[in-house]
């Protein structure tokens, strides 16, 4: 198994090419060509490392986790808890205020649900920016029909930044709550969340912060950013699928009501009432997808031993270059030119319908997105009704990125 000890090295001292040997699926061929992997903000790859701990869970430890006292059982309780301990430090929290969820589907949820339901009045304002996906969209859409609470929405200027003078000018009145994402899945644009937030809270709103596009991509600090809630997903992160969690306020955590009843979340149950189980646990009903939190333990491992400033500045160098390729390719538009920007670039080839582009893509092994990327709002804005999207992952080479940018040549006379 070969193992990642780079620590905080800087990124010219990492082997890029060996990490690439660490991902057993970029060994394979589409098409009959080697698979070009560009799709990472929508799925990340694994590692041979989390692969091999999911691996190594349903072989020798698998049990259930916090009831068996066997063996096995507290095997599977103490990785699965440590496996919590990890992924907090990854995002400087305290243990006990991550609360383990199958992603930022269910974290966003989980605080619609059970912070912002039971407080929002009607005529309260809920603050979201145009670039949100539809997660970060729905549920507040969802709790605004049941509480009256009215939806405003934060605009973008021309470049995909958001529009500061915009935001903090609709931060007013009767705003209780502000959901914004850490970077765009769309535009790849980074928001200022620390500058946001700090702004947020000093009007007495209440900030949730979607971070599923920024923690493969940086360091993330949820002390530093000052925000109330943190939403991730493991998926990106390199971790298995079905994982992620939800960073929050010990205070929030403890005057929150559980969202889902049942086996895990509680203390005591009799029929005349139930006494629920302290945070994180009490939003934890259920069996976890114990196997995965444990992958997602080796993925934090993973990328801490590489470290998140290497892997930024790996990324920044691909983001570039990509950029300057692409961007040379008569008729081709680039949606998002932020000036702080993460490794994905949304663009559009005059003539060519952004589903085209990408099945003839798929035929030459290079996988990238296309469609509305889960931003309907978004995409309105920019006036299109599809986009291709290439993200980028440090695994990712030059050599790809030119067969990209030949690809996209080759197919645009095709498609024209
Ligand atoms: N927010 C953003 C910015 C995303 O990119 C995604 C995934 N595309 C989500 C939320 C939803 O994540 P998940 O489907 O893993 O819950």
């Amino acid at each position: 198994m070969s193992t990642v000890r780079a620590g905080n090295r800087s990124a010219s001292a990492i082997d890029w090419a060996a990490r690439r040997a660490d991902f057993p699926i970029l060994n394979r061929q589409v098409h009959g060509k080697p698979l070009i992997y560009l799709d990472s903000a929508n799925t990340g790859q694994k590692p041979r490392a989390v692969i091999e701990a999911v691996d190594a869970f349903y072989r020798r430890h698998n049990a259930n986790v916090s009831r068996a006292v066997h063996t096995l059982g507290s095997e599977a309780t103490h990785a699965y808890e440590d496996a919590r301990k990890r992924i907090a430090r990854f995002i400087n929290a305290r243990s006990d205020d991550l609360v383990l969820t199958s992603g930022t589907t269910f974290s966003l949820n989980l605080v619609a649900y059970s912070y912002a339901l039971p407080r929002l009045k009607p005529g309260d304002g809920i603050v979201l920016t145009r670039m949100e996906h539809h997660a970060n969209i729905v549920p507040w859409q969802l709790i605004a029909e049941r509480t009256g609470a009215v939806i405003k929405v934060a605009e973008l200027t021309p470049a995909g930044e958001l529009d500061l003078d915009d935001l903090y000018a609709k931060l007013s009145g009767e705003v209780k709550l502000l959901a914004l994402t850490h970077v765009s899945n769309v535009l790849g644009t980074v928001n200022p969340v620390a500058a946001i937030c700090r702004e947020a809270r000093r009007r007495g709103i209440v900030s949730v912060v979607d971070g599923s596009q920024a923690l493969p991509h940086q360091a993330v600090d949820v002390a530093a950013i000052g925000c109330d809630f943190y939403a991730f997903t493991g998926h990106k992160m390199l971790g298995p699928t079905g994982t992620g969690g939800l960073w929050a306020r010990a205070e929030h955590l403890a005057a929150m009501p559980p969202f889902l009843g049942g086996g895990e979340m509680i203390k005591e149950v009799r029929f005349e009432g139930t006494v629920f189980n302290d945070a994180p646990h009490k939003f934890e009903a259920g069996t976890p997808n114990i196997a995965g939190v444990i992958g997602l333990g080796a993925a934090v491992d993973y990328l801490g031993a590489l470290g998140m400033a290497a892997i930024q500045t790996r990324e920044q160098a691909l983001l570039a270059y990509a950029t300057t390729r692409l961007a040379a390719i008569p008729g081709l538009r680039i949606f998002g030119n932020a000036r702080d920007k993460a490794a994905v670039i949304s663009f559009a080839v005059d003539g060519a319908h952004a589903h085209d582009l990408a099945t003839l893509l798929d035929l030459e092994g290079i996988a990238v997105r296309s469609g509305q990327h889960c931003a309907h709002p978004l995409l309105a804005w920019l006036g299109v009704s599809a986009t291709c999207r290439a993200s980028f992952a440090f695994f990712n080479t030059e050599a790809e990125i030119d067969a990209l940018g030949d690809g996209i040549e080759k197919l645009r006379k095709l498609l024209a």
